[in-house]
């Protein structure tokens, strides 16, 4: 061969290995080990992701990833966990203000008495975008990518979570008293339907329509709010049979169980997320299975107003997708959904006096691919794998009470905490990097707060 051929070979190889190392990404998180979360349950020592846009372009040996791609930014996880963000499948964002305000009474009188009260005095689109801020900051601290919310006035709940670049799927409260919001079933509506129909195809955020519980919005209405959802395909957000009092308050109106009570409504269906579900019976979970309900477990906040202990066990075992949530800071009292993995493990195993039940790597499945299944996004989130949304974390693994490392999962579930996480990225956008927000401003979310809870304390004291 004539040597200019040999030359020629030489430039095309040069070539390959040019458009190959300049294939572009946005952003490459190397070095890390790699809670995947797939279906193959992989666990990946030094390797990395690499995202273009809001996706997972690779996931692979950091060698290989980084021979393949250019990417814009690189993060350093060498040393460190990269998984999937976390999944907070219930809360209340807004009620961080009411934070530790009142706590140990039962579920009806601290609703009756001081939560509803205390909402009507001083919930307005001020306080919920000053709360939501506050959630918001303490759960991209933490690691949590994707909320799902309900409260008043959720619209605003809605541009501060798109505008702080978290995912949501918040919920419109619905309720037949007079809300914060709106004081007739009617406003609450056309509230609702305006509220879905602005936030409908928006990147973040998935708009869903949210009757309160069974005991607090009337047949007619849980059907009309079926219907809306059905109108505009988005989910709805209920809480569902938490407590026994609500059980034997539903039989008394409907002579029916609250899952049967929906269930004959027409409401069940894969577009719902059912909070809590403390008291289903058996054939009632058989329905929530066969209707492709997804289940949120709330276990401290169900701890915490002596709900009961959801029958999680059997859930898992018939296959019925289960998320994790932390309820409303007024219930729980923080947003830390690591301890709702640790909480989730524990509780079952103590309450059937049985070890071996809902295991490290379970509980993490909650908050993450089992999580995101309960919320209808697992073909979007909650696992690091090529074509999902780039929502992931890194987790610092070198803290004193990290060390020794022997199982991720042990890891995860029993000893990692909110203030381990380093880094949140959602939709690739990095939004906490080091421990510091990058799209919060964190002392005037502080002072803000501050401010409401003086405010609250005067004029709660009058
Ligand atoms: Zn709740």
């Amino acid at each position: 061969m004539h040597w200019s051929s040999w030359l020629w070979l030489f430039g095309l190889g040069l070539q390959t290995a040019f458009s190959r190392a300049a294939e572009p990404v946005d952003l490459l998180v190397r070095g890390g080990t790699l809670v995947t979360m797939d279906p193959q349950g992989r666990v990946l020592s030094d390797s990395a992701v690499a995202i273009a846009g809001d996706r997972i372009v690779a996931v692979g040996p950091t060698a290989e990833v980084e021979a393949r791609y250019e990417p814009k930014r690189t993060l350093d996880a060498a040393g460190r966990i990269v998984m999937p963000g976390l999944i907070n499948a219930h809360g209340h964002a807004p009620m961080t203000l009411f934070r530790g305000l009142s706590d140990d009474r039962a579920l009806m009188d601290w609703l009756r008495n001081y939560i509803f009260p205390a909402e009507a005095k001083f919930v307005d689109e001020a306080f919920v975008r000053a709360g939501t801020r506050l959630a918001l900051l303490e759960m991209a601290l933490g690691g949590t990518t994707t909320h799902v919310d309900m409260y008043y006035f959720e619209d605003a709940v809605a541009d501060e979570t798109a505008q702080a670049g978290l995912r949501g799927i918040l919920g419109q409260a619905m309720v037949d008293f007079p809300a914060p919001d709106n004081k007739t079933w009617e406003a609450t509506y056309a509230a609702t339907e305006a509220f879905v129909a602005k936030w409908h195809d928006h990147p973040l955020v998935t708009p869903a329509v949210a009757p309160h519980a069974p005991y607090t919005v009337s047949p007619d209405h849980l059907q009309a709010a079926r219907k809306l959802a059905d109108k505009y395909d988005v989910p709805i957000v209920i809480h569902l049979a938490e407590t026994k009092h609500e059980e034997e308050t539903i039989v008394g109106q409907y002579q029916a169980t609250p899952v049967t009570h929906l269930d004959k409504l027409g409401l069940l269906s894969p577009r719902v997320i059912a909070v809590h579900v403390v008291w289903p019976t058996d054939a009632e979970l058989l329905t929530l299975k066969k209707k492709g309900v997804g289940v949120v477990h709330c276990p401290q906040s169900n701890m915490k107003l002596a709900s009961g202990i959801a029958p999680i066990p059997k859930m898992l075992d018939l296959e019925i997708p289960v998320a994790l949530g932390t309820d409303g800071a007024a219930s729980n009292n923080d947003l830390d959904i690591w301890e709702e993995v640790d909480t989730a493990a524990k509780l079952h195993k103590v309450a059937l006096l049985d070890p071996t039940i809902v295991s490290a790597r379970q509980a993490v499945a909650m908050a993450t691919i089992e999580g995101a299944r309960a919320i209808h996004m697992a073909d979007r989130i909650g696992s690091l794998e090529v074509g999902k949304l780039a929502d992931l974390i890194i987790v610092d693994m070198d803290e004193p009470h990290q060390l020794p490392l022997y199982d991720v999962y042990s890891h995860l579930a029993y000893v990692t905490k909110a203030s381990d996480v380093r880094t949140t990225i959602v939709g690739g956008q990095v939004i906490v990097e080091d421990r510091q927000a990058k799209t919060l401003d964190r002392g005037a979310i502080l002072a803000e707060a501050r401010g409401y809870a003086d405010r609250i304390r005067t004029l709660l004291a009058k």
